[in-house]
């Protein structure tokens, strides 16, 4: 499937674009762990060009993921709804990027905005995957998984986050 997840420099300067389309799935690796997707994000977006010469991009990211409880270690599904709000700047250097603004690539006539939504989607992914507000997690000493049976340990689960937290503080 082709990523059209692209804006043509030479029709934005007579009218707005606006596309939606799906985010090609098999390009979708992120740092810091993997990000499965149950289907591919689906993108709509309106470009228009800025008074600066750059490109102002607002929209939205539709995604149904796949996440590892951080606290039980199951699989779920979980829907996403990101708001996409950009801005493309002519002559900014790579690292003068900043928080919704990307350089415009200096040459050529396409730009393809794929990868900024791919970074936008991955920092909306919570960073403590939880399947459920209440999971109760794994027994710290035999492992079962708390939210499916009960085990004889007796001992009460602790919180992994405020182990981080102890660990922290030594
Ligand atoms: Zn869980
Ligand atoms: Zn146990």
């Amino acid at each position: 499937m082709p990523d059209s997840l692209t804006i043509e420099l030479s029709r934005i300067a007579e009218a707005a674009i606006e596309k939606s389309d799906r985010l090609a799935a098999a390009a979708a690796l992120l740092t810091g762990g993997e990000l499965v997707f149950v289907e591919p994000p689906m993108v709509s977006f309106v470009a228009q060009s800025s008074a600066s010469g750059g490109i102002q991009v607002h929209g939205e990211l539709d995604a149904h993921v796949r996440l590892t409880c951080r606290r039980c270690l199951a699989e779920y599904e979980d829907t996403f709804v990101v708001p996409l709000e950009f801005r493309l700047e002519p002559g900014l250097e790579p690292d003068a990027e900043d928080e919704g603004v990307f350089a415009l690539p200096p040459d050529g006539d396409v730009v393809d905005i794929a990868p900024i939504v791919r970074e936008e989607l991955s920092l909306a992914m919570p960073e403590f995957p939880e399947c459920r507000a209440d999971c109760r997690g794994l027994c710290p000493s035999c492992g079962v998984n708390l939210n499916e049976a009960t085990c004889e340990c007796g001992s009460s689960e602790p919180d992994p986050r405020w182990e981080t937290l102890r660990k922290l503080r030594v």
